[in-house]
């Protein structure tokens, strides 16, 4: 189908757009593609043993997120998908760093696509949860929590769409630094919470 009075803009922040979103076409309109390799979140996992083996022999991408050239206004959205593969490192789940916004005010919403995880969130006064995601459903971070996805499907990436606003910024510093109170391992083969052993 056609568009009416589009914008001669591809994405036009003032006027509107539309852009494919079909992760299976590489999504070629969105920038900033990160992509983040084991060896990127060193101190992270709580086994050394298994991230340090596993770094050795291959340094597997972990994740890998699609944002847009947003401008960063408090009027404005920022949205993109972030994928999280399928794997452990020892008895952990692969999982995204995770971050504060450095706006701490400010909520995000994370759409599940593809793939089955939960979404680890954790306020600085300690208060935490675990929702559990998978394709259809949809998980609202509030403000003043911190928020990682981590995969627990054995074969199969986990795809969120995500949307928040565009002046929030990233802390990940203070995960970097802190770690999270929480840590999703596998135990008996399903999903367990732990205390992070590196928890500062
Ligand atoms: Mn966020």
């Amino acid at each position: 189908m056609k568009d009416f009075n589009p914008s001669n803009v591809p994405m036009d922040f003032d006027k509107g757009f539309v852009i494919d979103f079909d992760l299976h076409t590489g999504m070629s309109a969105m920038k900033d593609t990160g992509k983040r390799h084991l060896s990127q979140m060193k101190g992270m996992y709580h086994d050394d043993a298994a991230f340090d083996k596993a770094v050795a022999q291959g340094d597997p991408m972990v994740y890998e997120f699609h944002g847009l050239p947003v401008p960063e206004t408090a009027g404005d959205l920022a949205f993109g998908c972030s994928i999280v593969y399928p794997g452990k490192v020892g008895d952990e789940y692969y999982m995204t760093k995770g971050h504060f916004h450095t706006i701490m005010d400010t909520a995000e919403v994370y759409y599940c696509l593809r793939g089955k995880g939960y979404m680890l969130m954790e306020n600085p006064e300690g208060d935490w949860r675990a929702l559990a995601l998978e394709a259809g459903k949809a998980v609202y971070v509030p403000k003043r929590y911190a928020h990682r996805s981590i995969n627990v499907g054995s074969d199969e990436p986990l795809i969120t769409f995500f949307v928040f606003r565009a002046d929030a910024g990233h802390d990940y510093g203070t995960i970097e630094q802190k770690g999270y109170r929480k840590l999703l391992v596998e135990r008996d083969g399903q999903p367990a919470i732990i205390d992070n052993p590196k928890w500062k």
